[in-house]
């Protein structure tokens, strides 16, 4: 089962990413350890990535999706896979085909994890870290017993600057713009699963459970 997840930040892409490779026993392969992994064993393209990773510069298309290639032809993929992260564009997202194809593997669902930007900004600026003891409180999804202050050390709570509505706000633009045409892409081949994630983390698992169990053999 071969699997491609999207979801914008703060759509719980990660929590359902971990129940999936959980309960389908596939690997997870995120683009950062898939990076790491490669620069740690000193691959070629591992080496390449290196370079442009020092040099502060993005590492170039033909490279990442050389380090996608050597994962995917891992052992560990046979039975399927969970891509997380990558392909982000859709350049990435033909050169994933070629290299599937070259595989002799395809994708089998493109699982988004859909959440309305409203939605996200509320649980992205939600955050409260303790100012003393760096404890972390969100006030929708886990609020401190009495406003503004830390349960652990009756600290003051305080929100990042980077948490803040501008700043959360911009960066779902731009994420949501940059996924916009991957998903037309990924719809047009019909393999666009959109999945409300506006709901229990538990029964956006179900979903996805539910349509990845349709199709395994
Ligand atoms: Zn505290």
């Amino acid at each position: 089962m071969n699997i491609v997840l999207m979801g914008l930040p703060g759509a719980g892409k990660g929590t359902q990413a971990e129940y999936i490779v959980k309960e389908f026993n596939i690997p997870h392969i995120s683009t950062g350890d898939m990076f790491r992994a490669a620069v740690k064993d000193q691959t070629p393209l591992g080496v390449e990535a290196k370079k442009y990773m020092d040099a502060g510069n993005l590492v170039p298309d033909e490279v990442t999706i050389g380090i996608v290639k050597e994962r995917l032809s891992k052992p560990d993929c046979t039975n399927g896979f969970l891509l997380d992260g990558f392909p982000r564009t859709v350049p990435q997202a033909e050169a994933l085909e070629v290299t599937l194809t070259e595989l002799d593997k395809d994708i089998d669902h493109v699982i988004h994890i859909d959440v309305a930007k409203e939605k996200l900004l509320a649980r992205l600026t939600g955050r409260r870290i303790c100012k003393q003891c760096g404890a972390t409180y969100h006030v929708v999804f886990n609020p401190p017993p009495k406003e503004g202050e830390c349960a652990a050390c009756a600290g003051e709570l305080y929100q990042r600057a980077d948490d803040n509505e501008a700043t959360v706000g911009t960066r779902l633009e731009v994420n949501i713009a940059q996924t916009a045409p991957l998903l037309e892409f990924y719809e047009q081949r019909g393999l666009l699963r959109n999945i409300d994630g506006d709901r229990d983390i538990s029964i956006v698992f179900k979903d996805i459970s539910n349509i990845l169990r349709s199709t395994q053999i």
